[in-house]
């Protein structure tokens, strides 16, 4: 994919926020306890490679992904900390989780047996580390009893090419007020480990909403993923317990300005009309980038003052109105701040009436990023 360096639309990402946030967690963990940073899906969009040697700088001491790739990248990026990818991955990948030291989820007896079968045809000395995942509640991967647990742990114990690092569980709903159903969760977590008669190195229960917000649960790893980049996992409905940093900015520069007259029309479909004469803005951002169409009548900042997106959101363009003439080539604070004022990715999110994990993971790689 082509990157437009040579275009002003970018993202850029404050690295020291993703350090400082890292590190304002590390340092109220529970003794023993170790930070691994959640950077699958690109590091939430933020880029996974320079989140995460960020993150090693703040204290994080290994690494989550969610696919097999997003490993490989990291490793070749000369990252050697322990990686964990949280996902399945195909047995018939072994050899690769081996050849780059990874760590790999184990979900079900099948995976389990089909593994240990490849293993068997393959001449190795290096054992697979696996971490053994329990579905307490939430639905999607793991195993779902004590006794399924039990037997997993017996012959993952029995089989030499099998290293047990890890045993873990997911909660549904850490970041909400209510925490009846995420008793439930820890309940059912905590009768599996009193099922099995020894444990693994990493026990780990936490994504960041369980470290922010119930850091005196069970485990001595935390899985830090969305509090890193800055951003509340709760989104509005919880306070945060220190304030967290957001690392990224999207800025932009004003490519055209005219002034029009009323009655002109702007964009596909003609959606706006200028009710009188009014100064119109052009920026090199639509929603190939991933500034979404669902964002017309949204804001963004020009010398701190907020002004409309009018007319739909083309592919590779859209439209502002400004309160008066601004030269062109003045920058366009899309998230971030400037001058004062502030558009975050929570507001971005509200517009979108989505979660702002799912606005990060959105932008395209058309975009380039700059840290800083
Ligand atoms: C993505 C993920 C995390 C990180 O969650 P955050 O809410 O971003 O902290 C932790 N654990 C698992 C299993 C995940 O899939």
């Amino acid at each position: 994919m082509a990157v437009g360096w040579h275009r002003p639309t970018k993202l850029v990402i404050d690295t020291q926020a993703i350090k400082e946030n890292v590190w304002n967690e590390v340092k109220r963990m529970p003794q023993g306890t170790e930070l691994f940073a959640v950077v699958k899906a690109n590091g939430y969009g933020h880029g996974a490679v320079q989140t995460a040697k960020a993150a090693i700088q703040g204290g994080a001491t290994g690494f989550c992904v969610a696919i097999l790739d997003e490993a490989i990248e990291l490793r070749e990026a000369g990252i050697t900390e322990p990686i964990l990818i949280l996902s399945v991955v195909d047995v018939s990948y072994i050899e690769l989780l081996l050849k780059y030291d990874l760590s790999v989820t184990v979900a079900s007896q099948e995976w389990l047996e089909q593994a240990i079968e490849q293993l068997n045809g393959i001449k190795t000395q290096t054992s697979l580390k696996i971490h053994i995942k329990v579905d307490t509640g939430m639905g999607r991967i793991g195993f779902t009893t004590p006794t399924a647990v039990k037997q997993i742990v017996e012959l993952v114990k029995t089989t030499q090419m099998l290293l047990w690092e890890g045993l873990f569980t997911h909660f549904s709903t850490a970041d909400e007020k209510d925490d009846s159903y995420f008793k439930k969760q820890t309940n059912r977590f905590q009768d599996v480990l009193s099922a099995l008669s020894e444990l693994p190195k990493y026990v780990h229960v936490s994504n960041s909403a369980t470290a922010l917000w119930h850091p005196d649960n069970v485990g001595n790893m935390i899985r830090f993923g969305i509090a890193m980049y800055g951003l509340n996992p709760s989104g509005t409905a919880l306070p945060e317990v220190y304030p967290l940093k957001p690392a990224l900015s999207l800025v932009s520069n004003l490519i055209q300005v005219k002034e029009l007259s009323a009655g002109e029309g702007i964009g596909y479909g003609n959606t706006y009309t200028t009710a009188e004469n009014q100064w119109i803005g052009t920026i090199p951002i639509g929603y190939a980038d991933g500034w979404l169409r669902h964002l017309q009548g949204f804001s963004v900042l020009v010398d701190g003052e907020r002004c409309e997106i009018v007319g739909r959101i083309c592919m590779d363009q859209c439209m502002i109105r400004l309160p008066k003439e601004v030269a062109v080539g003045t920058q366009v604070t899309l998230i971030g701040h400037d001058h004062g004022e502030t558009i975050t990715m929570q507001m971005v999110a509200d517009k979108l009436k989505t979660i702002h994990y799912e606005v990060a993971c959105t932008f395209s790689d058309r975009m380039p990023r700059e840290y800083k």
